[in-house]
């Protein structure tokens, strides 16, 4: 049987953080991922990474946070507009050469791919193609049925979590009717950056609301979807309705096209009882994405996984007191999290009179007043600081 100090299950973006952060402790960490070296997971996904998540993996390997700032793209500024009028606009510096950007934009396969070439580089064991399946916790240590034991393991492994469900733990929370499509244009990867651009009420896509965010090498597109739109029909044929969308001099060109539901979930514990396992990222809670806290809050967890660890490990304080924290400290951030993505959701599903009322009294007011059009550009990415000394997240 193989012994490392760390098995981290799962190595998506959050296992691969977690297991680079937990070798810059000193750390012997193993990552057992189910899927194949060269398995590519399409799309841009998660692409908007925070500035505290730079420093965070900058505290672990500064090359990497600096790659990451170079390679994404810091937008030329933000626009929100109500049914074609811009309500409020706002031109970002772009970063100083060398400074911590105050955010990145890159796709989430590029991400990964940095994460896997740093983790490779701190010494890190990536086993391909091992699931885990089964996890045993023994008094001084816990097995997992692919031959391998650790003093701890980090369950990294996403939403259908099997380190979760071997916890007996479970995610709680609802499911929304809302969704969005999005979709990926390609785009000029040398091009300067553009806007990030917000749409109430898109007169071009049936009044609904519509978000485009540039990434390096590519353009997203969000649409929310009503409960009634044919889905299937929309995903079928993204170009018809995308193209007016966007204002582009060429036929737009559709790299990736998905469908996004909306979980509002967080697992009831985020330890096992044995004080041996941890969950992070999306085994832990999931969130609708506006103001992009899946990833984001997932890298929180990682480092907070991996301060626990090393803490366990080095006597700092004992193992049970180290994943305790662990648990009361990123559970109650998820719950944070999730409240404030709900607040989002509130606001751009606007089911109820009075918050439509609320939205088109700031459309009409931002006319002449900045702080209305401030107000309706922020709302849909739920308050800035969730509550969490030293990150948003
Ligand atoms: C269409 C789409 C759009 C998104 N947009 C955004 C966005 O705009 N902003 C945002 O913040 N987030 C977004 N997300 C969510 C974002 O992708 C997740 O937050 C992020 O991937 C979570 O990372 P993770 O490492 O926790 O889980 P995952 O990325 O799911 O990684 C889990 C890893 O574990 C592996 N695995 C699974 N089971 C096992 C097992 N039993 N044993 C070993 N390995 C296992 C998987 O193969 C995978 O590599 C989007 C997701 C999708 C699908």
């Amino acid at each position: 049987m193989k012994h490392s100090d760390v098995l981290v299950a799962g190595g998506g973006p959050v296992g691969l953080a977690t297991a680079l952060l937990c070798a810059a402790q000193g750390l012997v960490v193993t990552v057992l991922e189910a899927e194949a070296e060269a398995a590519v997971r399409a799309g841009s996904r998660a692409i908007f990474l925070h500035g505290a998540t730079l420093r965070t993996l900058g505290k672990a390997d500064l090359e990497l946070a600096q790659r990451l700032s170079n390679q994404g793209l810091t937008w030329s500024g933000k626009h929100t507009l109500w049914a074609g009028r811009t309500v409020y606009r706002k031109n970002y510096p772009q970063p100083r050469s060398g400074m911590t950007p105050p955010f990145t934009s890159l796709s989430q396969r590029d991400l990964e791919m940095e994460l896997r070439r740093a983790c490779l580089a701190a010494g890190v064991r990536l086993a391909w193609e091992t699931p885990v399946e089964t996890v045993t916790v023994r008094p001084g240590h816990v097995e997992v049925g692919s031959g391998h034991r650790a003093s701890f393991l980090i369950g990294a492994d996403g939403a259908r979590s099997a380190v979760r469900t071997a916890i007996g733990t479970r995610l709680t929370g609802t499911r929304s009717d809302a969704s969005f499509i999005v979709v990926d244009l390609a785009d000029d990867p040398t091009g300067p950056p553009g806007e990030r651009v917000f749409h109430y009420r898109h007169p071009a896509a049936g009044y609904r609301h519509v978000l485009t965010a540039p990434f390096r090498g590519g353009l997203r597109v969000d649409l929310q979807c009503r409960p009634t739109d044919d889905i299937a029909g929309l995903t079928a044929d993204p170009a018809a309705w995308v193209a007016p969308l966007v204002p582009s001099a060429t036929p737009v060109d559709v790299t990736w096209v998905s469908h996004y539901r909306f979980h509002q979930s967080v697992a009831d514990t985020f330890v096992d009882a044995g004080r041996r396992v941890l969950l992070a990222g999306e085994a832990a809670h999931l969130f609708a994405p506006f103001g992009a806290r899946g990833l984001n809050s997932g890298i929180a967890d990682a480092a907070a996984a991996a301060e626990a660890v090393a803490d366990g490990l080095t006597g700092t304080v004992t193992r049970a007191e180290a994943v305790t924290r662990y648990d009361t400290v990123r559970r109650a951030a998820a719950l944070r999290n999730r409240d404030a993505t709900a607040q989002a959701l509130h606001q751009l599903l606007a089911t109820d009179l009075s918050t439509r009322a609320r939205q088109r009294a700031a459309a009409t007011a931002a006319r002449c007043s900045a702080a209305a059009g401030a107000w309706l550009d922020r709302i849909p990415y739920g308050p800035r600081d969730a509550g969490i000394p030293d990150s948003p997240y």
